[in-house]
């Protein structure tokens, strides 16, 4: 078996919640809790869920930008938690990331070239002509004319912004992209282009990726295998195929149900959640997702369920472990037809 470039175990972030004079600790926003997964080499992992599912704070534990509580980040067997200084600088030449929005994650003052040489800079490599080429090569790989390098990222267009935060994120030669909502907030013509783009890169460079995303939808035609974060914790995880032919667990139903699809024959039934997502600070009892489930029984709301395997999915469903068909369940409901709308919340 194939060793994964990326092996987080067990992690957990949780951040206190103080009050009063004193600032007692009065709970904790159980962001990440107990959170498991390995990332092959050359695969693409999709980490999906709604805004407060826990997504962006994984990201930031795992590259170290908030220190994880409890459990253990590997890559390539190389301890991340435990990684200081220089050890931590090489290790994230290794691993970088390309943000949501890439307007706000560059410097307006300066160039397209500086932009995407900074990193080479930073870190010593090369002379001032060999990255003067590697800019142009960069610019060439994510599809921009090189002539535009001495330009400024207010002249270039969301796609075109996009792309060269991808150029400025291979600068390095990673071995791991993480891509924090890459297309979200680009117009939907041009999110098929990034996604093309992005499955060129992987193919050509030997690319990982860890792509984080608010919708299944978009992440259908890059991942290969998708786990599914609800209050925290991974509800489902299965190979894409899998999940998206025959999902398991009730949130991905919903998540699948609000995700436009372009193939007609291919659209499920509209599942509509009732309320928003609660607080993470007092997750509900027994399974989180209880309140919003339209199949929930008494079990779920005071047995907490456990995360079992079935083939190569994982899966947290009091309905699932008792063999209940709960695509079927679902449809027998009324509630997604009748119920107050209440859109799933994204971002
Ligand atoms: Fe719904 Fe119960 Fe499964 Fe939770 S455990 S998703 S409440 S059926």
């Amino acid at each position: 078996m194939t060793e994964p470039l990326l092996s987080v175990q067990h992690l957990k972030k949780w951040f206190p919640v103080r009050k009063g004079f004193f600032q007692r600790t009065v709970g904790h926003v159980k962001a990440v809790d107990d959170v498991s997964f390995d990332v092959a080499p050359r695969e693409t992992l999709a980490v999906v869920g709604e805004s407060g599912c826990g997504k962006t704070t994984l990201v930031k534990t795992i590259l170290r930008l908030y220190e994880p509580d409890d459990g253990r980040m590997l890559f390539d067997g190389r301890d991340l938690a435990a990684a200081s200084g220089s050890e931590l600088r090489a290790l994230r030449r290794d691993m970088q990331i390309v943000f949501q929005d890439p307007g706000a994650s560059m410097n307006p003052r300066m160039t397209v070239r500086s932009i995407i040489e900074e990193g080479l800079v930073i870190h010593g490599v090369g002379t001032k002509r060999e990255r003067q080429d590697r800019v142009v090569e960069l610019l060439q790989k994510v599809g921009l004319d090189p002539a535009f390098r001495n330009r400024y990222p207010h002249q270039f267009s969301g796609g075109q912004r996009q792309r060269i935060s991808i150029a400025r994120a291979l600068a390095l030669s990673p071995r791991l992209l993480v891509l924090d909502e890459p297309i979200s907030a680009l117009d939907v013509s041009i999110q098929s282009q990034i996604v093309n783009l992005l499955n060129d890169l992987k193919q050509d460079l030997g690319l990982t990726y860890l792509f984080i995303s608010h919708d299944l939808a978009m992440v259908e035609y890059l991942s290969d295998r998708v786990v599914v974060m609800y209050l925290g914790e991974i509800v489902e995880s299965a190979p894409a195929a899998e999940l998206y032919a025959k999902p398991l667990h009730p949130y991905t139903h919903s998540l699948l149900a609000s995700a436009p699809r372009m193939d007609p024959d291919r659209r499920r039934a509209k599942l509509v959640l009732k309320d928003d997502v609660p607080s993470p600070i007092n997750p509900p009892s027994g399974c989180r997702f209880h309140p919003r489930c339209p199949i929930a029984m008494d079990v779920c709301r005071t047995d907490k369920p456990q995360l079992i395997q079935i083939g190569d999915r994982l899966v947290r469903c009091h309905a699932v472990e008792q063999g209940i068909d709960t695509g079927a369940a679902i449809e027998k409901t009324t509630y997604h037809e009748h119920a107050t709308p209440h859109e799933v919340h994204t971002g």
